[in-house]
């Protein structure tokens, strides 16, 4: 291919939902991968109903046997529990290879080039350099992940917020695990156990400490570690990065960024894949209306619930007293944590954070 209507640069979830969502506004597409895939990717691994709901417009089907839905999230810190469902479409488990292999299928079917193993090397006033030559483009997409490389290239690097967690996640074959997505606070990290299909778990652990490996975090986790007992490793340990990343810009002239490589929020709140399959859909909108003018605005408004939510869970990780009165309250007032998930799905209003945050306010008080 010398030409292309959209050029876009990585292809993994977000790259792919972009490529997608592009080729379906009638655009010629072309993905660069330097990876071969399946791409695999340390991740928990859970698709919120927000992200699931964008997969099913992008007719990105997960096959039955290979994912599972779950109605709910489940918040431990030591011996406090507490529980709640989503008001309205369950999430979604799937190993991170199975929704990387079935996005390929899809972008396939829909008339995407895809070129695997080929790494782009660069921009240039014409196009994209790849594979020792030039390809021009009518608009290019950086979708190459949270080490972008095409931000620096557009001069898009400069950014207003960017702070690191560390995160290493593994998967256990198990059954009878239920159908619920549990997230444990400890006094060092958070542990997230995402259900999958086929009696399978991802555990992931996130905390400030690069060395913090699963094995020792689970050691802190004594209820977790029982019920893991003589469950078989299905998987390497793998480590990654949770950003929180957001750029004074995310396009300049003809290039803009989508998923991670346009920023991040932290991955307690599992919300970026959902961040970019939607990005993909308002930016091909753009690419419709022939001017990247309101991607920004629409980008923005977008992370503003997620980074909000971000915010207020890991103000949970601040201390153990702090965390212990939170949890307490949540129990006492079941409604509270109830309103406080349907706030993270998008299902309750801005103004419910105020209201909810006050009732928290008068909970804790008594806690
Ligand atoms: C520990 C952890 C847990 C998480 N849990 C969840 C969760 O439960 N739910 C959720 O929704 N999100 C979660 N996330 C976030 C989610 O994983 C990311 O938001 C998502 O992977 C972003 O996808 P992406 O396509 O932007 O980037 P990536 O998946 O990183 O893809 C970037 C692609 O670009 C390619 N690339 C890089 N450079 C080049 C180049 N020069 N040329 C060509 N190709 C290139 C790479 O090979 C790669 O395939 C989690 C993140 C972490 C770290």
């Amino acid at each position: 291919v010398n030409a292309t209507d959209v050029f876009v640069i990585g292809g993994g979830p977000a790259g792919l939902a972009t490529a997608i969502a592009a080729r379906r506004r009638g655009f010629d597409v072309v993905v660069a991968d330097g990876a071969q895939p399946p791409i695999d990717k340390s991740c928990g691994e859970g698709l919120m109903p927000e992200a699931r709901a964008a997969l099913a417009k992008l007719a990105v089907d997960l096959p039955a046997e290979e994912s599972r839905p779950f109605r709910g999230v489940r918040f431990a810190s030591g011996a406090l529990s507490v529980h709640a469902n989503f008001p309205g479409q369950p999430a979604v488990g799937v190993r991170r290879t199975v929704l990387h292999r079935v996005m390929v299928e899809t972008a396939q079917a829909a008339g995407v080039s895809l070129l695997w193993q080929t790494p782009v090397t660069g921009l240039c006033p014409e196009g994209v350099l790849v594979a020792g030559r030039t390809v021009r483009s009518r608009w290019i997409v950086g979708a190459d992940g949270g080490n972008s490389l095409v931000r620096g290239w557009a001069g898009l690097g400069a950014h207003r917020q960017n702070r690191s967690r560390f995160a290493f996640r593994r998967h256990y074959r198990i059954s009878n695990w239920g159908d619920t997505m549990e997230i444990h606070w400890g006094p060092k990290c958070q542990l997230y156990v995402t259900p999958l299909a086929q009696n399978e778990i991802c555990v992931a652990v996130v905390s400030g400490d690069p060395r913090l490996r699963v094995d020792a975090a689970l050691a802190e986790f004594p209820e977790v570690l029982k019920r893991l007992q003589g469950a078989e490793e299905s998987s390497l340990e793998r480590g990654a990065i949770s950003s929180t990343r957001k750029l004074r810009r995310i396009h300049r002239g003809n290039v803009a960024l989508v998923g991670d490589a346009s920023g991040a929020v932290d991955c307690i709140t599992g919300e970026g894949l959902s961040l970019s399959f939607r990005q993909a859909e308002i930016l091909t909108q753009c690419f419709a209306e022939a001017s990247l003018r309101s991607y920004a605005k629409k980008y923005r408004a977008l992370s503003r619930r997620p980074a909000m939510m971000a915010r207020l869970m890991l103000t949970l990780d601040w201390s153990t007293p702090f965390r212990q009165r939170v949890m307490r309250a949540f129990a006492a007032d079941p409604q509270l944590f109830r309103r406080m998930l349907a706030m993270h799905v998008g299902a309750l209003p801005p103004m419910a954070f105020a209201a909810n945050g006050i009732s928290l306010g008068f909970r804790l008080l008594s806690a």
